[in-house]
């Protein structure tokens, strides 16, 4: 392994998915649901590999159908207006399309600001881009991790090329509030810079808060690059299929890194999302509202069984404190050694946030636990951590 990678060895979500596997426990790591998207996207699916639409490869920007489908989507929800032909790209998902926007985007040496803890494979692209990454770290408020605005301008330096944005965020469940976005796109702005904005989990925003796309600010419809997957909103983590919408100078750079790491994919699913897209807004109601009452469940459930929560406003992740469970069943407030025996401990298995941070020690007793799952495992996840005590 070279020395770009080397740092990086095996994702976290692998590692914890083997150990779920091998141990039998309720698997509240990797976020994937444990159920399958509407039954009749499944069928569009099918349909269209029955009728030969996608069975060979597609066009190298996604289908057409798709394309016009992701422009309609960010039309109807934000009034953003993307020409199919020229803004919108298709990509085997969203970690192709953040791996594309790096490597398209970035000369060696380039520092990029992310928001920290960060999704594991930002600082993987960022370092095969030969970039580096430059990490401002969100902090615990009360109930919700923030970002510093201060902190966010200092990070800037000479050398900054881009912004890497989540929101609403992983692991966190932060979603940024129209203050924040209004202060990252003031600053993009005035220090010239670009942004690539990941927002695939635009659909699972809760109660007060709002999902804003940054494309929609002032002056970052052309410097913007917004990244959404339907693995998130349709819940098909397995078809792969994400998309990239920016101006057509950035989608063009975007799609040269893409020819050259998968050219194409997900052919037949393409079709499937394209209607997928185009559901009623009941669907996408009824999926948030249902993801919100799994929220409250695990978050009251994790509450009540010692941890202190931080009650996410957005995605399908719920951060936690373990320290006030005390010195020995938090293992002296290690994220890492508290995930690692908790299969064994409780049948449960969960994500250390640390391995989402630079600044390890920030991060050390934050333990990410995913709600994306059936009623009746998230009350047994909960009775097992509660007779941990
Ligand atoms: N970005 C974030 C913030 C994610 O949480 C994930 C998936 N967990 C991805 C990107 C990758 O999405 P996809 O499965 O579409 O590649
Ligand atoms: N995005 C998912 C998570 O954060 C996992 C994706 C993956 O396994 N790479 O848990």
């Amino acid at each position: 392994l070279n020395r770009r990678l080397a740092e990086f060895g095996t994702t976290i979500f692998a590692e914890m998915s083997a150990l779920a596997v091998r141990t039998g426990a309720i698997n509240l790591g990797q976020g994937f649901p444990d159920t399958d998207g509407p039954e009749e996207i499944r069928e569009a699916a099918v349909r269209a590999l029955r009728a030969g639409h996608g069975n060979q490869y597609p066009p190298g920007p996604g289908i057409p159908e798709l394309r016009t489908a992701i422009s309609a989507h960010q039309q109807r929800r934000y009034g953003l207006l993307f020409d199919p032909d020229t803004e919108v790209l298709v990509t085997a998902g969203a970690t192709e399309a953040i791996a594309a926007s790096l490597l398209a985007l970035l000369e060696p040496g380039d520092e990029v600001v992310a928001l920290e803890p960060y999704y594991d494979s930002y600082a993987a692209c960022i370092a095969m881009a030969g970039g580096k990454r430059v990490p401002v770290t969100l902090r615990p408020h009360e109930d919700s991790f923030r970002l510093d605005l201060d902190e966010l301008r200092a990070a800037v330096t000479d050398r900054t090329r881009l912004l890497l944005i989540n929101t609403p965020h992983n692991p966190t469940g932060t979603v940024l509030t129209r203050e924040e976005l209004t202060a990252i796109a003031e600053l993009a702005v005035e220090r010239d810079l670009l942004v690539v904005t990941d927002e695939v989990y635009e659909h699972l925003v809760f109660g007060e808060a709002e999902h804003l796309p940054l494309a929609g600010f002032p002056g970052m419809r052309e410097r913007t690059v917004t990244i959404g997957s339907a693995g998130k909103t349709f819940s098909f983590t397995g078809w792969k299929v994400g998309w990239v919408t920016a101006a057509p100078e950035l989608v063009a750079a975007v799609r040269s890194a893409k020819q050259f790491l998968t050219y194409v994919s997900s052919g037949p699913f393409q079709y499937a999302v394209a209607e997928a897209l185009a559901l009623p807004d009941t669907y996408f109601t009824a999926f948030r509202d249902d993801m919100l009452a799994k929220r409250d469940l695990l978050a009251t459930g994790l509450a009540e069984a010692g941890f202190k929560v931080f009650r996410p406003a957005g995605t399908y992740f719920v951060t936690t404190d373990i320290r006030p469970l005390g010195t020995a069943l938090s293992q002296e407030g290690d994220g890492f050694a508290f995930c690692r025996a908790l299969p064994e401990r409780a049948g449960v298995v969960a994500i250390p946030n640390a391995v989402f941070y630079d600044h390890r020690d920030a991060g050390a007793p934050f333990v990410r636990f995913a709600f994306c799952k059936r009623t009746e495992v998230l009350e047994e996840a909960v009775k097992r951590l509660k007779a941990l005590a």
